[in-house]
Parts: structure tokens; C-alpha cells; sequence
């Protein structure tokens, strides 16, 4: 069984997926922290974010591996430092090659084999997973948004700005939703989900309430 989950940066997904997961008992996969790995390693390799070939080689390369929730690239645990303000400002030129994304969508697919899972992203829906048994498209107002990644942040003690956190979503909202290879957008037969006033148990009981059916 595969659960798909889409939708732009603080609808959610990553909470409610990993969560969903957990209570299913079943894999979760982050197809973001796959493209954070990526650009992560591009910058620590000096590879060209504007080089599609280059990026493409580094991503069927990578020496990744997950485990109980820690990410490690190249043997050295990175999970918080994929999701640091500088990856958010860079990501979207690496992730938005038809070479880079053909190459993590094999990865991805690769990473799930035959497990039952939730898998999470902006093309899970429709490019990763077209076939999955349930899906799901999940949005929130970009100020509610931005308040949760702020938050985020702030618990993870890095210095950011809500204004600077909105701007920043907004121009990667505007480059996931306008880029030509798998765009962020809702699959016609996926169910959506506006998160903005809804508490995480109560997006999990409505997705849940959908799988029991
Ligand atoms: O979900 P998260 O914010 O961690 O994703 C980081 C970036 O990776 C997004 O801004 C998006 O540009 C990219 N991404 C993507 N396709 C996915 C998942 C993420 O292009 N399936």
C-alpha cells in the first residue's frame, strides 16, 4: 500500500506523513530530504547548482543512507543541516532539471521497493507515484505557513525572520508550482486537505478516516 501526500513547504506533510506512518507501522520517506541530500552535497562538492548533467551524476552517486530517522551523506549525520535557510534559498535551480529529477524519482521509487509506505513531496501524487492507493494534497494560507516553519526554525535555535521565511516560501512556492518537470500540483484523484485551522491529530483522523473506508 502506498500513501501519497502532496503539497507546498508548512501545509504539514512531513509532520502528518512521518506521524501516519508511524501509527501504520509502514515506511516514511521524505522525498524533500532526498533533493535537501542533494544540494547539500553539491555544495560541499562545489558541483555547478546550474550544471543539470553534473547534478545528475552526483545524485545517481550518492552515498546516502536513513536511519531511525537521522539522515547521513557520505557517513556524516546531516538532518538538521539539509533543512538550514541556505538550502531553502538554493534548492529550487538544482531540483528543477528534468535530469536531476528523472534520476531521484528512480532513487525514490528505489528507496520503497516493494514496502508499504507514506512517501511525501510536491510529485509524489503524480510523477513518483501516479498508481498510489490513496492520495492526498494538503495546503494551509501561506501566513499559517510561514508561522510553522518559523517556529521550526526557532526550536531548532536558528536565527530566521517571519518576513524573510514568507518571502523566501513564496518565491519557492512560485518555483515549484511554475516549473516545467513535475510541478507541484493536485492530482485530480487526490484528496485535499486545508490544514490552516486543523490541529495534526485532526488532519490524521481525516486521512485515516479515508483509509478505513
Ligand atoms: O518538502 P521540502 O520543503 O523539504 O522540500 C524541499 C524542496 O525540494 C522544495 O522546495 C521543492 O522545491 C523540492 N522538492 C521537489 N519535489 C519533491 C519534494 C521536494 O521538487 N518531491
Amino acid at each position: 500500500m502506498i500513501i501519497a501526500i502532496d503539497g507546498p513547504a508548512g501545509a504539514g506533510k512531513t509532520t502528518i506523513a512521518k506521524l501516519l506512518a508511524k501509527r501504520l507501522g509502514i515506511l516514511y520517506l521524505d522525498t524533500g530530504a532526498t533533493y535537501r541530500v542533494l544540494t547539500l552535497k553539491a555544495l560541499k562538492d562545489n558541483i555547478p547548482l546550474d550544471d543539470p548533467f553534473a547534478l545528475r551524476y552526483t545524485a545517481i552517486n550518492l552515498n546516502v543512507r536513513w536511519e531511525e530517522g537521522k539522515i547521513y551523506l557520505d557517513g556524516e549525520e546531516v538532518t538538521d543541516r539539509i533543512r538550514s535557510p541556505q538550502i531553502d534559498k538554493i534548492i529550487s535551480l538544482p531540483v528543477s532539471f528534468k535530469e536531476v529529477r528523472e534520476a531521484m524519482v528512480e532513487f525514490q521509487r528505489r528507496l520503497v521497493g516493494t514496502k508499504d509506505a507514506v512517501v511525501e513531496g510536491r510529485d509524489t501524487t503524480t510523477v513518483v507515484f501516479p498508481n498510489a492507493d490513496y492520495k492526498f494534497y494538503l495546503d494551509a494560507s501561506l501566513s499559517e505557513r510561514a508561522r510553522r516553519r518559523y517556529c521550526d526554525m526557532v526550536n531548532k535555535n536558528i536565527q530566521v525572520e517571519l518576513e524573510e521565511i514568507k518571502q523566501d516560501m513564496e518565491v519557492r512556492d512560485r518555483a515549484d508550482l511554475t516549473r516545467d518537470i513535475g510541478p507541484l500540483k493536485k492530482a485530480p484523484d487526490a484528496i485535499f486537505i486545508d490544514t490552516t485551522n486543523l490541529t495534526i491529530e485532526e488532519v490524521i483522523e481525516r486521512i485515516l478516516s479515508y483509509i478505513k473506508r
